[in-house]
């Protein structure tokens, strides 16, 4: 992925792509502490892109350190790399992570580096495969309570687990893993948040052990215009069998429908089938 022609916004200027480099004792990389975002632009605007930089800057916070350039700064790059690269539809990952000025586990000096690539990725998924529903296996790592790590956060470190978990899924023909959390609740999936439907109603989890995923805002907005009714709660895996349609939120993922999570079957219905159009004419605004 190194190996490509193009730009790469670093700490306020674009060097080539081949450059972009950071080096080998960088503190982020031995410690992770690092975070980021994933972004899409459609047709020219990049969809919520002041709410990626906010959380940029949230889960910095948590991580303890600060990202040395303003909201509105990171959006005015972000817009940059796109016009750079000619993309008018992609895909934006803005990265912050702490440099290499020493390497022990204290990081005081340690100034913090800000990257922003952009590259043409499509939907995960084709329409066949959509209509049809994905499937998922268990993982088998949790999601970690907020005491033992800043969950909340879209760090680095965080996805430790769900590198762990998609590969393994992967391995065994799945195209994702549907994760727990530290209590045994249904959390989230490697890089998605998770509906599920039961009369005619959404059930989706809280956001105390997931992260907080834009996605997952826009579907409840978009649900509530619908006036289909919302229910925020924790949901253990045996209620599954009582849930007639499920589907995956997030930036990359978009709205993709579910046809098994472990031993339980979904058929995509009207709701799933319906958010996922509301959701792609949405990010285009066609209304
Ligand atoms: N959960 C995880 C673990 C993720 O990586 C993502 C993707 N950022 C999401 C949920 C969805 O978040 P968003 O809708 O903000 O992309």
């Amino acid at each position: 992925f190194d190996d490509r022609d193009g730009w790469i916004w670093m700490d306020g200027d674009f060097v080539p792509w081949r450059e972009a480099n950071t080096h080998v004792l960088t503190h982020g990389l031995h410690y992770a502490s690092s975070v980021f975002e994933g972004e899409r632009m459609y047709d020219g605007e990049i969809f919520k892109i002041t709410e990626h930089s906010e959380r940029l800057h949230r889960s910095a916070g948590m991580l303890d350190f600060e990202i040395p350039f303003s909201v509105a700064d990171l959006d005015d790059a972000k817009r940059a790399t796109c016009a750079k690269m000619g993309f008018s539809d992609c895909y934006i990952r803005a990265v912050a992570f702490r440099g290499p000025e020493q390497l022990s586990v204290s990081a005081f000096p340690n100034k913090t580096r800000v990257a922003i690539a952009a590259w043409e990725w499509p939907s995960y998924f084709d329409a066949a495969t959509k209509a049809k529903g994905i499937r998922l296996e268990w993982a088998k790592w949790r999601r970690p309570d907020p005491a033992t790590a800043p969950s909340a956060a879209k760090a680095a470190g965080l996805y430790m687990i769900c590198t762990l978990s998609k590969m393994a899924a992967e391995k065994n023909g799945f195209s994702d893993a549907m994760m727990l959390d530290w209590r045994a609740y249904v959390a989230e999936a490697t890089g998605a948040n998770v509906f599920f439907v039961q009369d005619g109603a959404l059930h989706t989890p809280p956001t105390d052990a997931i992260l907080d995923g834009i996605t997952r805002r826009t579907v409840i907005d978009l649900a509530a215009a619908k006036g289909i009714e919302v229910v925020v709660r924790h949901i253990r895996p045996e209620e599954l069998s009582g849930f007639t349609e499920c589907f995956v939120t997030g930036t990359a993922a978009e709205v993709t429908p579910v046809g098994q999570i472990g031993e339980y079957s979904f058929t995509p219905g009207e709701l799933s089938l319906g958010l996922m159009e509301d959701y792609g004419r949405l990010v285009r605004r066609q209304g």
